[in-house]
């Protein structure tokens, strides 16, 4: 019958034939075979399926019955096939030397997912980076957040401001994408830098006036101001500022350094240093005349007020 294509229905009655009359279960000599191709890595599957996994030796059905007339021979065939079944599981994916676009495999990134080793093909994922997309509708979405303040690292990896969990719902656009218009827009690009600054200079709230009590010692303007980076060139402004602070009971003993950071990031010459930082009236020097006709300065109110 070689090279003689058989039809469907030839076949199954060519096995009619083969198998009438066959008692119930599998003939002794095929149950020999079936638990040698077990031992050799087989399957109950494959030895049974047929179909694309070859041709079958027996059927499920006539396999299902010989278990049920010799136990012991089932569950020696059942335990032998999970075995190999085991084995051979992702056999296929694991032996792939390429993806499905034809790109080497040899260079993959291979990382942990969920309990299993992927492999992730890395021109797959370059091309992926180079062509992803905002749709339009995600253009308006993120830039309605971060004109509202949304940080950037929430939009990208919902994280949301301040730090803690990440939330996958907070995720507005896909990192790459998202870079990716940046790089090719200019305006959206000056749109997210000033974002960024803006909330890492933002303006700072304090509390109210005399909520902590200061009880000034000498040279405390000068441990401030050993807190300040050498490279600060308006020392006396923030050491200003921050006394101020403290004789208006706005700021405690214990907030100064933490102050002494945040001052000498408002005066780095990139922002200005007059910049309003409570209320709406502008931090005052020290030195500055507390009326139009220059009588007195603030330095001798908060003085006065100490010592008299
Ligand atoms: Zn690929």
């Amino acid at each position: 019958m070689v090279g003689v294509q058989l039809s469907r229905s030839e076949i199954q009655r060519a096995a009619e034939l083969r198998w009438r009359n066959v008692p119930a279960g599998i003939p002794a000599v095929l149950a020999e075979v079936f638990m040698n191709r077990l031992r050799g890595g087989s399957t109950i599957r494959k030895l049974t399926g047929g179909g694309q996994l070859g041709p079958a030796l027996v059927s499920y059905k006539r396999f299902k019955r010989h278990c049920e007339l010799h136990p012991r021979w089932g569950a020696e065939a059942w335990r032998l096939s999970d075995i190999n079944g085991r084995f051979g599981k992702g056999a296929r994916l694991r032996g792939l030397t390429r993806c499905h676009l034809g790109h080497s495999l040899s260079d993959a990134l291979v990382y942990w997912q969920n309990g299993y080793i992927k492999r992730d093909c890395r021109t797959c994922r370059r091309l992926r980076r180079d062509n992803a997309t905002m749709t339009q509708e995600a253009v308006k979405r993120v830039t309605a957040a971060i004109q509202n303040g949304v940080t950037v690292s929430q939009i990208i990896h919902g994280v949301p401001a301040g730090g803690g969990r990440r939330d996958p719902a907070l995720v507005l656009v896909h990192p790459p994408a998202f870079y990716r218009y940046r790089r090719e827009n200019p305006k959206f690009e000056a749109l997210v830098q000033d974002a960024i600054s803006a909330r890492r200079h933002r303006p700072r709230e304090f509390a109210q006036l005399n909520t902590f009590t200061y009880r000034y010692t000498p040279g405390d303007e000068a441990v401030i101001r050993q807190m300040l980076p050498g490279w600060l060139t308006t020392k006396d402004d923030v050491v200003n500022d921050i006394m101020i602070l403290l004789f208006e009971g706005r700021v405690d003993r214990a907030q100064v350094p933490a102050l002494a950071n945040y001052f000498a990031n408002q005066h780095s010459g990139q922002f200005p240093t007059r910049f309003a930082k409570f209320g709406n009236s502008p931090l005052l020097s020290l030195d500055e005349a507390l009326f139009d006709d220059g009588s007195g300065t603030v330095g001798d109110k908060v003085t006065r007020g100490l010592w008299d």
